[in-house]
């Protein structure tokens, strides 16, 4: 990237919201139904229907609301975005114009070791479009309404963010609180979580922006920094060769890592906005807002910075506990045991557990293995009943198992032996079969103490106590 310049990004986030049925009708919101069965004449935008708005939609979006420190509008309404497409039978799309539910709001996020805040303009409800179908077989296009008036929240974010590693971190950030929050299920894959992408640069020590290139067909986080770094740099070498970048809309393609424009802006005015007739103005309590702010949990970068100070794990570790919810609920039950340290629950799950999350593609929860096993576990290995390695096996069966530690210790007999004349034993057998590394020791070589030590363990069977072992390898040979 050309260091002359300096990036700047806005994100529009469209998040679906998890309700049970439509956002002005009573049809199911449900992904994956046979096309056009979750459909009514309200919906379908027929002739004579009156909408009525959902409760649990303006709930949902004031917690949001409040997880991004928005001021929430207590008095607000809902307008028509007229548009012409095959997706929207109406031809209008009910949203919010000039006044939107939650504005003027802020997300703390964490990008390295800097915490960012990013400014949010805006939240607003709106409606979801259908979904066209392109099939050739098919021979055109068919229009699937299923989705008409699912209800969504957009989330505007003030153009503060400055490379794509901050806009991919605004955006977990934005995932997992949708998850911790339990308004979405946030699934990129299902299209129920989608962002615009707005990128302009400006020389470095500027202080007005450059003109904006609004991206569409960003299917994925990691696909939105691609398509931002792609973007800045393509305007850079416009800028470079003496050009003028144009405000456009642009389609990302991510297979071919390229964008293509899709056209020349349109503004505001051109969606010809006035106050829905069919829908009165709506009026949500000061009472009520409160009450939602006091069910909002503890978010994903409190979590973290909350891990570290309280229980010393760095930023990486506490990040990777805090981001998602069922890990987070895990690790911190784990740690109200208060069994073991929070620095080693933090380990296992982290190393060990990770790793068959990771292979399964599951999460913890789909997971057989309860907060009270793991703890014994990693309790046995801190009173030095059992060994690390030792512990490992353990985990192999209380990963799938709900069965007692103390007992799969007692069957594969893995107690640690800290019987000093049976290490001595050990000790003594190792030290004669490896003359070469005693030798080395002796020349001054003393990190070969690791090695001999793992052979000891080795001919423990993974058994002996390494601590004992190394004390008495040490001795052994300075005698
Ligand atoms: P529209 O509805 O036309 O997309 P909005 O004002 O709703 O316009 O959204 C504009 C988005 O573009 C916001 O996220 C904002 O932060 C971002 N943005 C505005 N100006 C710039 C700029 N110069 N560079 C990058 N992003 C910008
Ligand atoms: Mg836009
Ligand atoms: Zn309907």
């Amino acid at each position: 990237m050309n260091n002359n310049y300096e990036i700047v990004v806005g994100l529009e986030v469209h998040a679906e919201l998890s309700t049970k049925t439509k956002i002005f009708c009573g049809c199911k919101n449900e992904f994956g139904a046979e096309v056009n069965t979750n459909v009514c004449p309200v919906c379908m935008g027929l002739p004579g229907t009156l909408p009525v708005l959902n409760e649990q939609v303006v709930e949902y979006a004031i917690k949001m609301g409040h997880a991004l420190n928005c001021k929430i509008n207590g008095t607000t309404k809902q307008d028509r975005k007229n548009y012409f497409y095959p997706d929207l039978p109406k031809s209008y799309q009910i949203s919010q114009f000039d006044i939107p539910l939650c504005e003027n709001g802020y997300l703390d996020v964490l990008v390295g070791e800097e915490v960012k805040r990013i400014g949010v303009t805006r939240i607003h409800i709106e409606e979801d479009a259908g979904k066209l179908i392109h099939d050739d077989t098919l021979g055109g296009t068919l229009a699937d309404y299923n989705r008409c008036g699912v209800p969504l929240i957009e989330i505007v974010s003030e153009p503060d963010i400055r490379s794509a590693d901050e806009a991919k971190a605004y955006l977990d950030t934005i995932h997992s609180i949708l998850l911790y929050l339990g308004i979405s299920d946030a699934k990129m894959q299902e299209g129920s979580v989608r962002c615009d992408v707005n990128v302009s640069v400006r020389p470095v020590g500027s202080k007005e922006f450059g003109t904006r290139v609004e991206m569409k067909n960003v299917n994925s986080f990691s696909a939105a920094h691609r398509a931002i770094t792609y973007e800045a740099k393509r305007q850079i070498k416009v800028l470079e060769k003496g050009g003028e970048i144009q405000q456009e809309t642009r389609k990302w393609d991510d297979a071919k890592g390229v964008n293509v424009i899709l056209r020349t802006k349109e503004d505001a005015q051109d969606y010809r906005y006035f106050p829905d007739p069919d829908l009165l103005t709506f009026i949500v309590s000061q009472e009520k807002i409160d009450q939602l702010k006091s069910e909002i949990p503890e978010l994903p970068v409190a979590k973290t910075m909350r891990y570290m100070s309280d229980y010393g794990l760095s930023r990486a570790e506490s990040e990777l506990l805090a981001i998602n919810k069922n890990t987070a609920d895990f690790f911190e039950e784990c740690v109200n045991l208060k069994k073991c340290e929070p620095k080693s629950i933090a380990n296992w799950i982290l190393g060990d557990i990770f790793k068959v999350v990771n292979e399964r593609k599951c999460e913890i929860k789909d997971l057989a293995i309860t907060s009270k096993n793991l703890v014994e576990m990693i309790s046995l290995i801190e009173n030095k009943t059992i060994s690390n390695a030792a512990g490992k096996t353990v985990l192999e069966v209380i990963i799938d198992n709900d069965k007692d530690p103390k007992e799969i210790v007692k069957e594969k007999g893995l107690a640690q032996v800290s019987d000093t004349s049976a290490l001595l034993a050990i000790v003594e057998k190792v030290l004669s079969k490896n003359e070469k590394a005693v030798a080395d020791y002796k020349a001054g070589k003393t990190n070969v103490i690791g090695f001999l030590v793992g052979q000891c363990m080795k001919e423990s069977r993974g058994q002996g106590n390494p601590a004992m072992l190394k004390d008495m390898v040490i001795a052994e040979i300075e005698k």
